[in-house]
């Protein structure tokens, strides 16, 4: 049997994996309620166990930055030592998020040895203050950008306690993870979480700024909020092990549309297979253990394509979560006999996976500053907070984009079915109506929609929640109380677009507050004053504001004509990180400095360079080892059979073999093509100029290769064909 006849073989005869469900002394299932957050120790569960002075030091610490006296640190780290080893934890780790998109961890131990009074070498259990507080992984395997060179090889992870410790628990063993950033020995951030810190900083800061000049004086800070939908791909292991594309980058890179796509419309909400519903409730058990708030989980658009979606929490932890939660769909996925795809477009002719950010502030008190109110006062302060947000938006949509830029998502934006890469808002029939109405001054009492509008006690508007707008083809869709940021790829780390994000608003936040502080010593009437902002802000950002079909050719246009961005690849992106005036607000807002901006276009440039690389390699490879020796075998295979038809005197047409013979050609042809230009991006060794090499001749090329290698697929005897198949892939359950 082929190895591609196996994996059929074994796809369809999997036994469904059965889990245990955690239960209490006496045998009986716990609830999820009962059961959740157990594998995690956070700030509340140290406030019941260490004194009130350690707790007290650690709230500076989260708050104020200050250090942490030697004695408390080691105070905490024993409690959460005694709780870990209660929990059966031998091993801890800082786990970070280098720049690589991935999580990182390095193990310890708890045991340590110790000398006696007597000379005895005792073994115990140790963690120190320091060991919870910092850690030293050599940084020099880690990607810097240039910031750390070799020699100084030193960076440190530190604790961050505000995102909760968990255990990692695997098949035989627990292991204690303390989330935590990661930056180089000068203080330079190398990871993800450090600038999201920052820029949620930033946007507090800006943002009570503002909220205190409209009046809102009783809101001491706001915090961005997050829930990610994420979208992924399962295909039996088997499929993946024998499709060396997949295997080496994430992608097949070749592979026939299967005769049935999406075309049905009948997978998405569709009943869910039951091997996979295995494996979702084995997901959601760990990582309600984890304390990950999952709460969505649906059949997606293509075929064998999935989705979950949590419950949004404070920025900082929703992109932890949703990193711990892109591990744990990998892992349990295995365990099932499955493979889980993160990638952004894993198969080409049906859709790939994003991953929408819901997006909002909320106040001290949970409140959501997105939300229209109840009260004139709120919906002023909706209306405003709404155009702070476009006015970010508008003015660095740019930066939005290299937010998201990522060789997988080149393939899924503006490939109708995600969102262009230009960058616009969406917010609604009745917003822009309100909108229009405020911008051209119409009273608000003429509104001839008045289920729409009713007048408040002043000119303000009285917003009624509107859930049913909805466009789905708009990159950043105003969805009735929070932003959609549909833009963002299935296997992006939440912290890069949520950091630019909020840098943005931040800006707009603090430009808005300078602006009204000048209009209030002149204007009697604060809320005539933040009316007049609104107003300005509404023309101003107008280009921003897109209602239409963001898929359209007709948009292109128009958003060229409007001065919109439309970097369409991530090298293009890439230079709106060299451009000073574009990141000069990441500067402005202190989340990164430039040398930190530099080291990220340089890290996104290499591995751009190299995924598609590896991608060229790989195909080369393909051809040679898989496609071309199909089509040998098959041109053999019917030379036989022609030539014995012949001996017989019989005749069998040789239209077959012709055909075999020009595509054994056309794939020859385009494959030295591709081969010629891969070739010569091994010699240029301007990393700019060979990643447009890259994107602009390198992938058409492997576009054409895979034009014809898919034609060969389509007319080669089954049996030769050594690929799994699209079909069996994304249908065999
Ligand atoms: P929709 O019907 O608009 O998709 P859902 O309520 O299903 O809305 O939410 C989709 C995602 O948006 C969920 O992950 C949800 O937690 C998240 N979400 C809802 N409200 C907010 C908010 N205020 N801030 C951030 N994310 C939110
Ligand atoms: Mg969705």
């Amino acid at each position: 049997m082929s190895t591609r006849q196996e994996a059929v073989r074994a796809s369809i005869t999997r036994e469904i994996r059965k889990i245990t469900r955690p239960t209490d002394q006496s045998g009986k299932t716990l609830r999820v309620s009962e059961y959740f957050g157990c594998n995690t120790f956070g700030l509340d569960q140290l406030k019941d166990k260490v004194s009130k002075d350690s707790y007290e030091l650690l709230m500076n610490m989260v708050h104020r930055g200050s250090r942490l006296s030697k004695a408390a640190a080691d105070e905490i780290a024993n409690v959460i030592k005694d709780w870990s080893l209660a929990q059966g934890v031998t091993h801890y780790c800082h786990w970070f998020q280098p720049m690589t998109g991935l999580t990182a961890e390095k193990h310890d131990a708890f045991v340590n040895t110790k000398t006696s009074d007597t000379g005895q070498t005792l073994t115990i259990e140790k963690f120190s203050g320091s060991s919870l507080i910092q850690s030293e992984p050599d940084a020099s395997s880690f990607p810097s950008g240039g910031m750390r060179s070799t020699f100084e090889a030193r960076g440190y992870t530190a604790w961050d306690p505000t995102s909760p410790l968990f255990i990692m628990e695997s098949v035989n063993g627990r292991t204690l993870c303390i989330p935590s950033a990661f930056l180089s020995y000068h203080g330079h951030a190398l990871d993800t979480k450090t600038p999201l810190l920052r820029a949620s900083e930033a946007l507090s800061k800006s943002a009570v700024r503002f909220l205190k000049l409209i009046g809102d004086v009783d809101i001491t800070s706001v915090q961005a909020t997050l829930g990610a939908e994420q979208e992924y791909f399962l295909i039996d292991r088997a499929f993946f092990a024998a499709r060396p594309d997949l295997l080496m980058t994430g992608r097949s890179l070749l592979g026939r549309s299967s005769t049935r796509g999406q075309q049905f419309e009948d997978h998405y909400f569709g009943s869910i297979p039951s091997r996979v519903l295995a494996f979702m409730n084995e997901c959601e058990q760990e990582l309600y253990k984890l304390g990950v708030p999952v709460k969505t989980r649906h059949n997606e658009v293509a075929p064998a394509q999935y989705e979950v979606a949590p419950i949004f929490e404070d920025a900082n932890l929703a992109a932890d979560h949703n990193s711990l939660l892109m591990d744990v769909l990998c892992r349990v996925a295995l365990r099932h006999d499955l493979v889980c795809l993160l990638h952004e477009k894993p198969f080409a002719g049906i859709n790939g996976s994003g991953k929408h950010n819901n997006w909002a502030i909320a106040t001290q008190k949970g409140e959501n500053l997105l939300e229209p109110g109840k009260t004139p006062h709120q919906n002023l302060r909706f209306l405003a907070v709404l155009c702070a947000v476009m006015k970010g938006v508008y003015e660095h949509a740019d930066l939005l984009r290299v937010g998201i830029a990522s060789p997988g998502n080149d393939h899924r934006l503006g490939a109708n079915e995600a969102p262009p890469a230009i960058i616009s808002v969406f917010l609604g029939d009745m917003l822009s109506k309100i909108m229009d109405r405020i911008e051209s001054g119409t009273k608000i009492e003429d509104a001839s929609d008045e289920a729409i509008l009713s007048l408040g006690v002043s000119k303000i508007p009285v917003v009624a929640r509107d859930n049913t707008d909805r466009n789905r083809t708009s990159p950043f869709a105003f969805t009735g109380n929070k932003f959609e940021f549909r833009a963002v790829g299935g296997s992006a780390n939440c912290s890069v677009p949520m950091s630019f994000l909020n840098t943005a608003v931040a800006d707009s936040f603090s430009q808005l507050a300078d602006r009204l502080e000048k209009k209030l010593s002149t204007t009697k009437s604060r809320d005539e004053a933040v009316l007049a902002l609104i107003k300005e802000v509404i023309t101003e950002t107008k280009a921003i504001r897109f209602e239409g079909n963001n898929y359209s050719d007709e948009w292109k246009a128009e958003a060229k004509k409007r001065g919109l961005p439309n970097l369409t690849t991530t090298p293009e992106a890439l230079e709106v990180l060299e451009n000073e005036k574009a990141t000069s607000c990441l500067v402005k807002m202190n989340v990164l400095t430039s040398d930190e901006i530099k080291s990220r276009y340089n890290i996104n440039l290499e591995r751009y360079i190299k995924q598609l690389d590896m991608e060229a390699a790989t195909l080369i490879e393909m051809i040679d080892t898989h496609v071309l020796p199909a089509v040998e075998s098959e041109v053999t295979k019917v030379a036989t059979a022609v030539a014995s038809a012949k001996s017989a005197g019989g005749a069998i047409s040789s239209e077959r073999l012709k055909s075999l013979t020009g595509i054994y050609d056309s794939i020859s042809k385009a494959k030295a093509a591709l081969a010629t230009e891969y070739d010569r991006t091994q010699g240029i060794h301007n990393e700019k100029e060979k990643a447009k090499v890259l994107a602009n001749k390198v992938l058409p090329a492997m576009v054409e290769v895979r034009k014809y290698a898919d034609e060969a697929e389509g007319i080669i005897s089954d049996d030769l064909w050594t690929l799994p198949k699209y079909r069996e892939m994304l249908f065999l359950r």
